[in-house]
């Protein structure tokens, strides 16, 4: 048989093959995003408590009720936004599902879907399965969105436009001119969509992590997505959510219904009960406490990192060490002992700039070691 492959250029992601190089090499795993470090305790017992009260069938399709009130009041006391829980929240199984999700329910074959790179890498296969275009824009030097840009390539067929803020993997954060200048693209191109990638929203240092949530006129025409993954250090546990208004969130659920249905029902019970105990806003200053460690760390290295207001991640640019492509450097650095990911891999061009990312979610010992090689080299 003859098999048709829909992405016959489609290779394995760089998080897959860095992680497996660092195993291969022993080298301390500084690449894909996740915490070294073990999950609170609290959340360890709720899930122990919650697995022997019975919660091991299905859950309604758009979220257990006590999990959709508790992310309706996180979302009111962190953005002072009222969100209704049976009209505007949909529990997804992980960012990744939210996302491919909203695209499957919203874009037609034909459009266009504005993406800004360096981008994440989830978001260009689910336009291309639909038949859509992802028109790839570059980011400003500075990794913020070019407006201009971004006005230049909408047009009638740009059906939606994907941001992220925090910014992965730059760590850059929002203006309040970005909003201005989104709210403006809206008012002039009413079909177009807002698809806003905010995973890392409580992972905000010095610079106020302004959301979506925000800003009334353009939550109307967005759809916001969320990661427990990200904000409680529990990535494989795949779930996050996405809030939108109802009739978005509408369409959304139609095909989330014959996608998942449900998600995971364990992880829902015992979420509802922990986010009524945690405090997400201490999250910031333990993440900033290791962006500090790690940039002190750093100093006396040859690398040089650049500004980091949010996310987990940090980047570095090696120009001073060589003059190698990035992924060629990181395929030599993960021999050395430490595994990064090349920023070019984000880039639709692959652009090369110099720069590898840094994962800094990490143990302090791991971060000393991980240190240890990079000032040597
Ligand atoms: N968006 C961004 C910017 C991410 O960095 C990630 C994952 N690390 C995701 C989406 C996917 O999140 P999840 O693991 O919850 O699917
Ligand atoms: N989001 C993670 C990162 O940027 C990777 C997640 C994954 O491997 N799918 O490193």
């Amino acid at each position: 048989m003859q098999i048709t492959s829909k992405f016959p250029d489609m290779g394995t992601t760089i998080f897959t093959v860095m992680s497996k190089m660092a195993n291969d090499f022993q080298a301390i795993n500084l690449a894909q995003g996740f915490p070294n470090f073990p999950v609170d305790e609290k959340l360890i017992s709720i899930l122990q408590h919650t697995a022997k009260e019975n919660p091991h069938q299905y859950c309604p399709m758009a979220g257990l009720p006590g999990l959709l009130d508790q992310i309706a009041h996180l979302t009111e006391s962190k953005y002072g936004r009222k969100v209704s829980p049976g009209n505007e929240i949909l529990v997804s199984a992980g960012a990744t599902q939210a996302i491919f999700t909203t695209i499957q329910a919203l874009v037609f074959a034909g459009e266009e879907v504005l993406v800004l790179d360096p981008s994440y890498d989830c978001y260009v296969s689910p336009i291309e399965l639909v038949g859509a275009k992802a028109v790839r824009i570059p980011l400003g030097d500075d990794f913020m969105p070019d407006w201009q840009r971004i006005r230049e390539n909408c047009s009638d067929k740009t059906k939606m436009i994907i941001t992220n803020n925090p910014h992965n993997p730059s760590g850059t954060i929002w203006k309040p001119q970005d909003f201005i200048e989104l709210e403006g693209l809206l008012d002039d191109f009413p079909e177009l969509i807002h698809l806003s990638d905010e995973v890392y929203e409580h992972i905000a240092f010095e610079t106020f992590h302004r959301s979506v949530n925000h800003f009334p006129a353009i939550y109307e025409r967005s759809v916001v997505v969320s990661s427990f993954g990200k904000t409680f250090h529990i990535t494989g546990w795949k779930i996050g959510y996405l809030l939108a208004p109802e009739k978005l969130l509408n369409e959304i659920k139609k095909v989330h219904q014959f996608l998942v249905f449900c998600v995971n029902s364990v992880a829902q019970h015992t979420l509802a009960n922990y986010l009524s105990q945690v405090d997400v806003h201490l999250l910031a200053q333990f993440y900033q406490e290791k962006r500090d460690r790690f940039s002190a760390l750093m100093r006396d290295s040859r690398f040089e990192l650049l500004p980091c207001e949010g996310t987990y991640f940090q980047l570095a640019s090696y120009a001073e060490i060589s003059d190698m492509d990035d992924i060629s450097f990181t395929k030599e650095l993960v021999q050395k002992g430490v595994a990064t990911i090349p920023l070019s891999v984000f880039n639709a061009d692959n652009a090369d700039r110099k720069l590898i990312r840094f994962c800094f979610a990490k143990t302090d010992e791991t971060l000393n070691q991980a240190a240890d090689i990079l000032c040597k080299i």
